[in-house]
């Protein structure tokens, strides 16, 4: 019988040998550096969903800057990231936020050692703790290092991260590249969204006839805030893992396309 591999990570710096990897350090590359987290995503999509879907989204921005002429390449994906909320269920690997720490800087030291010039993180996991020393690392990492490393962030985010929008290690997305649409839910964790671009992706990584039996799931402003703080709390206020309603799926359109012209647009901006 035939060994069927995943190839989800074929189009990674870890399918190239270290002599390509100088080509494109030569050529002044962009890297594009997928940040995720293994997470419970309901009964219906697998743990690797957040590190699947920003790999496919590094391979729509990948693509789109090769387009417009200039080379870039992804690293391997990060994804040992943090899960505060949803950090009680099985399956949920968190680490401590020295270990994220001190892995990105490594990562990114590592890339200026190779002779690369920029790298862009691009993260798909909402957890604010997560996001919070992720920023922090790049920041670390570009005093360190002096590279034009910069964590890819949505400006409207940024009152809530501490930032002011003039960073030096972030790239502030203007409002017109929204990645989520609008589902009438909050639906910020393993709902109809993440349901729809895992399907549009990698369906063989969604268990469709779960997805569409799931009765929705709403919570109040306070038990959102509960929910996001984590532990048991979480789990009781969602039980199966997931907000929303991953049954309404088919409604959602996905919109990863227009979302990665408009990231590309910023590296463009803010490369060196
Ligand atoms: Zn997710």
């Amino acid at each position: 019988m035939p060994i069927i591999l995943n190839d989800h990570f074929t189009q990674t710096m870890i399918d190239m040998t270290w002599r390509e990897i100088k080509e494109l350090a030569d050529e002044n590359a962009f890297v594009i550096l997928p940040l995720g987290v293994v997470e419970e995503h309901g009964p219906q999509l697998s743990l690797g969903t957040d590190t699947y879907l920003v790999y496919a989204k590094c391979v729509l921005i990948r693509d789109i800057l090769e387009r417009k002429g200039h080379k870039a390449v992804i690293a391997p994906p990060f994804y040992w990231g943090i899960n505060q909320a949803t950090g009680a269920f099985p399956g949920c690997f968190t680490s401590r936020p020295e270990t994220v720490m001190a892995i990105i800087q490594d990562i990114i030291e590592s890339l200026a050692n190779f002779g690369f010039s920029n790298v862009f993180g691009v993260n798909h996991h909402g957890d604010k703790a997560h996001g919070k020393i992720l920023i922090e690392a790049f920041k670390e990492a570009v005093e360190h290092t002096g590279m034009n490393a910069r964590y890819v962030l949505e400006h409207r985010l940024k009152e809530s991260y501490g930032l002011t929008g003039t960073e030096k290690h972030v790239t502030f997305l203007g409002p017109e590249v929204i990645e989520t649409p609008e589902t009438g839910f909050f639906d910020i964790h393993a709902g109809a969204i993440e349901t729809a671009q895992m399907l549009r992706y990698y369906p063989e990584q969604v268990n469709r006839q779960m997805a569409g039996e799931l009765p929705p799931l709403e919570l109040g402003e306070d038990d959102i805030q509960r929910w996001m703080a984590g532990g048991q709390d979480t789990v009781a206020l969602t039980p199966d893992g997931y907000l929303g309603h991953p049954a309404d799926y088919g409604r959602v359109k996905v919109q990863f396309e227009k979302y990665a012209e408009g990231i590309a647009e910023y590296i463009f901006h803010d490369a060196v």
